[in-house]
C-alpha cells in the first residue's frame, strides 16, 4: 500500500511584480492507495493551487508543511521523479506538447516510470485497449499531445494515461469540467475502473457535485479559502448538492 500525506501544506503564488499571495492556508489530508477522495469547493479557494503544488509547478511557492509520499519528501523531487515516484497530475488546462504524438507521449511517459520500456508484444494492444474502453477513435493515437484537443478528448486522454500508467496516487483536478453528460460517463467509468483495481489513490477535485454520481468518493472534503473545513462520507456530496457552499464561505471570509 502507497500513502500521500499532505501536513499543513502552505503555499502562495508568485505574482508577476514578484510578490507573494498566500493562497493556501495549511492543508491536512491522506491518501491511501485504494482509496478515493473528493476535494469538493467553490471556486477560486485554491483547488488547483494544491494539485499545482503537488505537480511542481514553479509558479507557486511552498511557504510552509510537507507532502509526503510512503514518507518521501515529494517537494524536494523534480516533476520527473514526481511522476516515477508514483504521482499522477492530471492538470485542469494541460499543456500542448509540439510534434509529439499520443502513442510516443504514452510510451515514453511509461518508458520513464517503470525505468524500463514496455514490452512491444503486448503494449500495442493494451494502448488500443485502454482507447477503445474510453471510446476513442485509434487514430486518436497519431495526433499531437493536446494540440487541438477538444475537452472531451483532453479529459479521455487523461483517463488512457491513468490506465496505463498504473499510478499509486492521481490527482485529478476538473476530469468533470466541460464535459457533455456521455462523456462524463465514458470517462467516470474508466476513473472507476482504475479505482477498482484498488492500487490506484484517487484525489478527485471538483467543484460540482455531478461527477460524484458516478463515482462514489469513499471521503469527502470541503474546501475553502485555502483549506479543508469539512470532511465526511460520500453524504456529504449530497448535502453540498443541496446546500452549496454559501455557509462554509461566509465564515472563512470572516476569518480570512
Ligand atoms: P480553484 O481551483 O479552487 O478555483 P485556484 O487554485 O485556481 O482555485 O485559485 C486560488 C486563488 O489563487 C484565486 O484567487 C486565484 O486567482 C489565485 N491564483 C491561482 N493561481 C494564480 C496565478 N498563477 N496568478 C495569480 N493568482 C493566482
Ligand atoms: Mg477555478
Ligand atoms: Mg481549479
Amino acid at each position: 500500500m502507497s500513502t500521500l500525506e499532505i501536513r499543513d501544506l502552505k503555499v502562495s503564488v508568485k505574482l508577476p511584480e514578484g510578490e507573494l499571495k498566500p493562497i493556501l492556508d495549511g492543508v491536512n489530508l491522506t491518501v491511501d492507495s485504494g482509496q478515493t477522495h473528493a476535494i469538493m469547493g467553490p471556486n477560486g479557494s485554491g483547488k488547483s493551487t494544491l494539485a499545482y503544488s503537488i505537480a511542481g509547478h514553479p509558479k507557486y511557492q511552498i511557504t510552509g508543511g510537507s507532502v509526503t509520499l510512503d514518507g518521501e519528501d515529494v517537494l524536494a523531487m523534480s516533476v520527473d521523479e514526481r511522476a516515477r515516484a508514483g504521482l499522477f497530475l492530471a492538470m485542469q488546462y494541460p499543456v500542448e506538447v509540439p510534434g509529439v504524438s499520443v502513442a510516443n507521449f504514452l510510451r515514453t511517459a511509461k518508458t520513464a516510470i517503470d525505468g524500463e520500456a514496455p514490452k512491444l508484444r503486448t503494449w500495442g494492444g493494451e494502448l488500443r485497449g485502454a482507447m477503445e474502453r474510453l471510446q476513442m477513435d485509434p487514430a486518436f493515437a497519431q495526433r499531437n499531445v493536446n494540440e487541438g484537443f477538444s475537452g472531451g478528448e483532453k479529459k479521455r486522454h487523461e483517463i488512457v494515461q491513468l490506465e496505463l500508467l498504473k499510478p499509486k496516487i492521481a490527482i485529478l483536478d476538473e476530469t468533470d469540467s466541460g464535459l457533455d453528460v456521455d462523456a462524463l460517463r465514458v470517462v467516470s467509468e474508466g476513473v472507476n475502473r482504475v479505482r477498482d483495481t484498488g492500487d490506484t489513490g484517487l484525489l478527485l477535485i471538483t467543484h460540482y457535485t455531478r461527477i460524484l454520481r458516478y463515482i462514489k468518493p469513499d471521503f469527502v472534503h470541503v474546501f475553502v479559502a485555502g483549506r479543508i473545513v469539512e470532511q465526511g462520507g460520500p453524504e456529504l456530496a449530497d448535502k453540498l448538492e443541496e446546500s452549496g457552499y454559501e455557509r462554509y464561505v461566509a465564515g472563512a471570509g470572516a476569518a480570512r
